[in-house]
């Protein structure tokens, strides 16, 4: 298989360093959610496992959750709940949403509160090595210290230091912070401010760990030093995933942290990225009181997983329709089966090429286009095709109910 490598700008061929799979996908903070942009990543990562057990391959898949951030407080404070609990009845709510969507679970489903040692035990390491320091309970990675460090931004289209900055800026930065000694200085761990603030004990008083660094730590401590893959939304790229590449290098001295930086695109309704900042959501519980899940996948995988794309409400129709086709035809053909299915040439060379369209970096577009043909066999009464139908739409994690 080949996946394109968003570091080396190139497709690059899957080599695990041994027989296992890893991959760590930068998961949600638990609120407002799961609005298509987050069912798109996670049906992405789904059909990529799927696919990868399906050729054989042991995947060991890792996805955290953010349960302490500045917006979960600030959420928290407003529907009068405490920040846990929030956290919790949220995160119960999206991992709902996600099986109803037949996401597999992750190998480990890992919550940042959970982590904060291994947070912290990397932090020390990066203080001892000079690649950051601590003021006044705060600690920053330093940025000058790394002359690696930017190099997937630059990659991604963040070219330089001010576009850098002005990005990071948008992004939650604070560069007028006197502590620092560079204003793109990132925050490792930050100290207690307000005394009803959730925090825990560290070698620099009572805080809480920066949102970087979670990530860093709970991919290796899962999955080891160098990660195979490591996904997320293409809005990641700067800071978030430039960050985790210097934090991880610079603890461990081994190189790359990640082997193939795989981004998803954004996924737009209107103008606009949809996002919980912005409001202009389209959640998945409320599509799937309309839709079946089957058809919320096909039209997520009717786009390749790189491209940004737009919600149309005509699009999901579509997409409707196809899978109640799939189904139909997957159904229909095992009611008429009154003979053993010969495996014919043409559901030979449909598996044939499903396969290679998702050993080219998961080309889910042509994966579908193959369903389509056996789809309008298998509804004549082909059997074989049709049981071709069904094992192929389970690569897709589709149900094919009629
Ligand atoms: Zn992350």
């Amino acid at each position: 298989m080949e996946l394109f490598n968003t570091l080396s700008q190139r497709t690059e061929p899957l080599q695990p360093l041994n027989d296992e799979v890893t991959l760590y996908v930068c998961g949600v903070t638990p609120y407002d959610t799961t609005h298509l942009g987050h069912a798109a990543i996670n049906v992405y990562y789904d059909t990529l496992i799927r696919f990868l057990r399906a050729e054989g391959r042991s995947v060991n898949y890792v996805q955290n959750v953010t349960d302490i951030d500045d917006d979960i407080l600030r959420k928290a404070r407003e529907q009068g709940m405490t920040w846990d609990e929030l956290g919790r009845r949220e995160t119960e709510r999206y991992l709902d949403d996600l099986r109803a969507l037949n996401v597999l679970p992750p190998t480990n489903y890992v919550r940042a509160t959970d982590e904060i040692p291994e947070m912290i035990a990397i932090i020390e390491k990066l203080i001892e090595r000079g690649f950051a320091y601590e003021r006044e309970g705060w600690v920053y990675f330093s940025v000058a210290s790394d002359p690696t460090f930017g190099a997937l931004a630059e990659a991604g289209g963040y070219e330089g230091y001010a576009t850098w900055l002005a990005t990071a800026n948008e992004r939650g930065n604070t560069p007028n912070d006197p502590r620092k000694r560079d204003p793109l200085d990132f925050v490792l761990w930050q100290a207690r401010q307000e005394a009803d603030e959730p925090s825990w004990p560290s070698p620099w008083g009572q805080g809480r760990p920066g949102w970087h660094i979670e990530c860093s730590a709970m991919a290796m401590h899962h999955l080891g030093p160098q990660v195979t893959i490591h996904g997320g939304g293409a809005d990641l790229i700067f800071p978030h995933h430039t960050c985790e590449i210097a934090q991880s290098e610079n603890a461990t001295g081994q190189r790359p942290f990640v082997q193939i930086w795989m981004h998803c695109g954004m996924v737009y309704l209107g103008e606009e990225k949809m996002s919980k900042s912005l409001g202009n959501l389209v959640l998945v519980r409320n599509l799937l009181k309309t839709c079946s899940a089957d058809a919320v996948r096909v039209l997520l995988l009717s786009h390749h997983y790189r491209d940004a794309w737009q919600y149309i409400d005509a699009d999901m129709r579509r997409s409707a329709e196809r899978a109640t086709r799939y189904a139909a035809a997957a159904t229909h053909a095992a009611a008429s089966d009154t003979s053993k299915a010969e495996p014919s040439d043409i559901a030979q060379q449909a598996h044939q090429r499903f396969y290679d369209a998702l050993n080219n970096d998961l080309d889910t577009p042509a994966a579908l286009h193959v369903l389509d043909d056996l789809a309008a066999a298998a509804i004549h009464g082909d059997t074989a095709q049709a049981t071709a139908l069904r094992e192929l739409g389970d690569i897709l994690g589709l149900r094919l109910q009629a």
